[in-house]
């Protein structure tokens, strides 16, 4: 039936345009040419600049026959390379694939190949690791290398490619006409997840959920044209959970970074005014434990936004005490990064700091710009009671959601059933509506037919004063089925044995979920700073 109200008004170029992060560029360039968009070392680049070199990528993509539906992948740290073509690429209408930089050959390799990169853009730093990938590729893309002045002399450093970046970018013009997207369902941007279980999958980004998670971001964590934000986050990770996009929007200035120690991060911090930035609870843990004659305290607050794995509140509490103000995220690659936080409540102000400490400790609600997130059964996708303690699949849903995974319709298929994404993380819902991840569903603990969360564990060990950090995983038990094992990295002054830490965990939680194993030594850790927890697990198996 068709009324008043849908006669005569039609959607028309007027009054409706595709969504998408590309207008944040030409915005902030015509508003603010002048002022930095870009800090890397001693260098500054203007908006005005940081856009001109995007159309010039934009167009010298087009040069080469680039254009709608291809890919271009990126290996690199966080440089301004990276930045521009998180425009330049999608200007030209193609997408962006940026990749791990901590990835072995064979994965870089099967990455290229699976996304049938046109062209690839790469760091020298990794010129061993991309050089073998090339090599092993029957038709491997052409390659642009990118030999930045800030790179450390001891790694890489070979050309292996005909053209150098800003030769490549001198191919292009930036009066060049550039298209936004005609449809805003149109990819942007693809980003692997780390495949710890067999090959990686590529999630989709189209430019509709770049443009919201962007904006969801800038809201969220308080981004303005004062913002200055360090790159303390990989870039290839969900585009650095779309910062590279959000930053733009607001005309902040993103401040590049190679190596992430913490010793760049506080001179950075100290010499830019950095007000924003976001990381792993690794990368915190790491300031907290940095030695003093590296520390420095600043005069302003510090916003961190951190996620991608529990945050231990030990962590977070120190990060505070040192000056920093701590927003907990939690996303997926799939939902291009952050898609719930923990908003803060004033009532939690007063609380005991133990208390508090729980609070911050919980994933929180929606983003503003997701539809939904449910703890639900995840076989029948029904709710699980918001009582705190009933556990359940999160499942999350909106337009900052996926396309799904390129060229696998199965995973896709089995990843959107119930018209839900299933995270594969488990929580809890309390009763005010915050979510609290217990665990991911591969990692949880069953010992003697009870559940044991292994954050829950974590979270103890971490505030261990001798304790630097540490995991737990499931290691077969002949008579409970599982137990836990925990591996911890003490602090390298501290003496601290088995018993002991067995000791402290049953004081400080029920008993059947202490560790019954405690094995010291190093974590191995993902490029994004999270625990390989399969490789823990083989190590559990094996004692
Ligand atoms: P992967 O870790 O598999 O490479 P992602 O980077 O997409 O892939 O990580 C997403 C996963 O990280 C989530 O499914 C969840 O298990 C974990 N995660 C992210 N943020 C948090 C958080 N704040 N608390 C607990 N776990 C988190």
């Amino acid at each position: 039936m068709t009324g008043a109200y849908d006669t005569g008004l039609d959607r028309n170029p007027a009054n409706y345009a595709p969504l998408t992060p590309l207008g944040f560029i030409e915005r902030a360039a015509t508003v603010y040419p002048d002022k930095t968009a870009v800090i890397h070392g001693a260098g500054r680049t203007s908006y005005a600049e940081f856009y001109r070199r995007c159309r010039r990528m934009a167009s010298a993509l087009r040069g080469r026959g680039i254009g709608r539906g291809d890919t271009v992948s990126v290996m690199a740290p966080n440089v301004p390379a990276l930045l521009e073509a998180n425009f330049g690429v999608a200007m030209a209408g193609a997408v962006l694939n940026a990749i791990n930089t901590r990835l072995d050959a064979a994965t870089v390799a099967f990455i290229l190949g699976h996304c049938g990169a046109k062209l690839l853009i790469g760091d020298t730093e990794y010129s061993d690791v991309i050089g073998p990938a090339l090599a092993a590729m029957p038709e491997p893309p052409p390659m642009v290398d990118l030999d930045d002045p800030l790179r450390l002399p001891d790694k890489g450093g070979d050309r292996l490619g005909r053209t150098d970046y800003e030769a490549f970018l001198d191919e292009g013009s930036a009066d060049a006409a550039w298209d936004g997207p005609a449809d805003e369902w149109q990819a942007c941007a693809l980003n692997y997840t780390s495949g710890t279980t067999g090959n990686p999958k590529g999630v989709v980004f189209h430019h509709r959920g770049a443009f919201l998670n962007a904006l969801g971001n800038a809201i969220s964590f308080g981004l303005d044209r004062e913002t200055v934000y360090l790159w303390t986050l990989p870039m290839f990770h969900c585009n650095g959970w779309t910062y590279t996009w959000a930053v733009t929007a607001v005309a902040g200035t993103h401040v590049c970074l190679r190596r992430v120690e913490p010793e760049p991060i506080f001179a950075q911090i100290k010499a830019h005014r950095v007000t924003h930035m976001c990381g792993a609870p690794v990368v915190l843990n790491m300031l907290v434990h940095a030695p003093d004659r590296i520390k420095q305290r600043f005069d302003h607050v510090v916003e961190v936004a951190t996620g991608g794995a529990a945050p231990p509140s030990a962590v977070m509490t120190a990060m505070q005490a040192m000056g920093f103000r701590v927003t907990h995220l939690y996303g997926l690659t799939e939902s291009y990064g952050p898609a719930t936080l923990c908003a803060w409540q004033e009532a939690w102000d007063d609380l005991p700091p133990d208390q508090r400490a729980a609070m911050t400790a919980r994933q929180g609600v929606r983003y503003l710009t997701l539809d939904a997130v449910r703890v639900a059964d995840p076989e029948r996708a029904v709710e699980v009671p918001s009582d705190g303690a009933t556990i359940g699949e999160v499942m999350l849903r909106g337009n900052t959601i996926m396309k799904g995974y390129l060229g696998n319709p199965a995973a896709t298929e089995a990843a959107f059933r119930h018209g839900w994404l299933h995270t594969g993380d488990l929580a809890v819902r309390h009763p005010d509506g915050y979510i609290e991840i217990k665990d991911r569903s591969k990692d949880i603990i069953i010992s003697g037919g009870e559940n044991i969360s292994s954050i829950e564990v974590e979270e103890v060990l971490f505030r261990h004063p001798a304790i630097l950090e540490a995991a737990v995983v499931a290691r077969p038990d002949p008579k409970w089925g599982e137990s836990v094992c925990a591996f911890v990295t003490a602090l390298p002054e501290a003496a601290v044995s088995e018993p002991e830490i067995i000791d402290y965990c049953r004081d400080n939680m029920a008993h059947f979920k202490a560790p019954k194993t405690v094995v010291f030594g190093p974590l191995p850790k993902t490029a994004t700073g999270k625990v390989q927890k399969f490789v823990l697990r083989r190590r559990a198996k094996a004692l």
